[in-house]
């Protein structure tokens, strides 16, 4: 899994709805532009329990997933309204076994399609019959270059497997971007993970600095790099983009915990970016889960370009209008448009509150605690020390998923945190 509001693929090729047979462009309004990227997260379920997963904490309440039928749907409606290109994501897709059969329509729709995965079940059988399906690309996460740490913070042993699944995909031909998420504990080994895509054959890698929602909030503590590494790491990512950047196209993907002034998230909220949950509710970002009074729509009762257009959830944030003070004022908004509203949430109580990474936010103290505190367990004077600031890893499991659910919320077992409340 990634960072999936910065899709770092190969542009899609500049189809259009109306270069389809069959397809008619949407004509529904001048003002609001079409969706162009679908993400069609199949599934929640995942072999692995990643510590920096971006699904919701509560995923085990939300496990049913859309049929094989719905699916289709949902892709014929998308490429309807506009979208061109298309992800499929999870939890691990190939859990599901009708990929290659989704695949196969997204292909003859004319979606540039990626698939989104952590290697396991990409079989030799499966690689040829998504070949022969017409996938575009495929997307490999590996968590770190050392088997080690891989294996530790996926919570499994799937270091050598990705390994081999990575020449398995060369050899049949399928372009690679290569996805590693970043964070104190692999920032060091930058380096090693760049000679790891360049050994593997990997056209493109991408270094996602944690992005921190669902998993990777609850363990924000452990995570979060100091900011000299961080300035490390960009100066070995400069020096190899200098030396093999024709090779490999390097993305760096910066926390905005570092920054003062807030990422334009989603490219807008309703304005390029449409997520299907496996559940068939319709996200505005793929965080978008965890922001209380959003009633989100489904499209197993509402029709896609009702809930592109017409919803209130993919309207709130939309555009300019909805924006309070400071940013309402603010001759930067156009930049901008606020910043994230999961990260307004999450920080502030208010998902319509500016971005506190802005300085100008007047919770902009929250971020600099956090990036503070990072300072402070990274320089303690021992390990004991450091144990002091810190609290054990929360692994994505059904087990502790179960812990955030709606019925062991209810019953008081436990406490909402992270998706569920914001907190100092
Ligand atoms: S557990 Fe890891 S591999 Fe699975 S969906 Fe989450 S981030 Fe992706
Ligand atoms: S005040 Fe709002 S619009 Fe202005 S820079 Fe900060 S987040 Fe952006």
């Amino acid at each position: 899994m990634t960072d999936l509001s910065r899709p770092t693929a190969p542009a899609a090729p500049a189809a259009s709805a109306a270069s389809q047979p069959g397809l008619q462009p949407d004509s529904h309004t001048a003002t609001t532009p079409p969706p162009l990227w679908l993400l069609a997260e199949l599934t929640y379920r995942c072999p692995l329990h990643c510590a920096f997963c971006y699904n919701p904490l509560d995923y085990t309440d939300h496990h049913r997933e859309l049929s094989t039928a719905q699916w289709l749907d949902v892709l014929r409606d998308a490429r309807a309204l506009g979208a061109v290109q298309l992800g499929f994501s999870g939890g691990e897709p190939l859990v599901r076994d009708d990929v290659e059969v989704l695949v196969e329509e997204a292909h003859r729709l004319g979606f540039y399609t990626n698939l989104i995965t952590s290697g396991v079940g990409l079989t030799d059988a499966r690689l040829g019959a998504l070949k022969e399906a017409g996938l575009d690309h495929i997307q490999l996460s590996f968590q770190d270059s050392t088997q080690q740490l891989n294996d530790f913070l996926s919570s499994t042993r799937t270091f050598e497997l990705k390994q081999r699944v990575a020449t398995a995909l060369k050899r049949h031909g399928f372009p690679m971007v290569l996805n590693c998420v970043l964070h104190r504990y692999n920032l060091p080994h930058v380096d090693k993970i760049i000679e790891m895509a360049l050994a593997l054959g990997a056209e493109y890698l991408e270094l996602a600095n944690t992005q921190y929602y669902g998993w990777a909030r609850e363990n924000q503590a452990q995570l979060m790099p100091t900011r000299e590494q961080l300035e490390e790491a960009e100066a070995v990512v400069a020096r190899y983009r200098r030396t093999h950047g024709e090779r490999c196209k390097i993305f760096f993907v910066v926390p905005d915990y570092f920054e003062t002034r807030p990422k334009r998230c989603m490219n807008g909220w309703g304005a390029v970016f449409l997520g299907i949950a496996p559940d068939g509710a319709a996200l505005p970002c793929h965080a978008a889960r965890g922001l209380p009074g959003l009633a989100l729509p489904n499209v197993k009762d509402t029709p896609l370009r009702e809930i592109w257009y017409d919803s209130d959830a993919f309207n709130r944030f939309r555009g300019l209008s909805w924006l309070k003070e400071p940013c309402r004022s603010c001759d930067e908004k156009e930049h901008d448009l606020g910043g994230c509203r999961c990260q307004a949430y999450l920080l502030t109580g208010d998902a319509a509150n500016a971005d506190p990474v802005c300085d100008k936010s007047p919770f902009h103290e929250q971020v600099v605690k956090v990036v503070r505190h990072a300072a402070s367990a990274a320089t303690a004077a021992s390990p004991q020390a450091a144990a002091a600031h810190e609290q054990p890893i929360l692994f994505r499991t059904d087990a502790n998923s179960r812990r955030f659910s709606s019925a062991a919320c209810a019953s008081g077992e436990a406490e909402p945190r992270g998706n569920n409340g914001a907190r100092s």
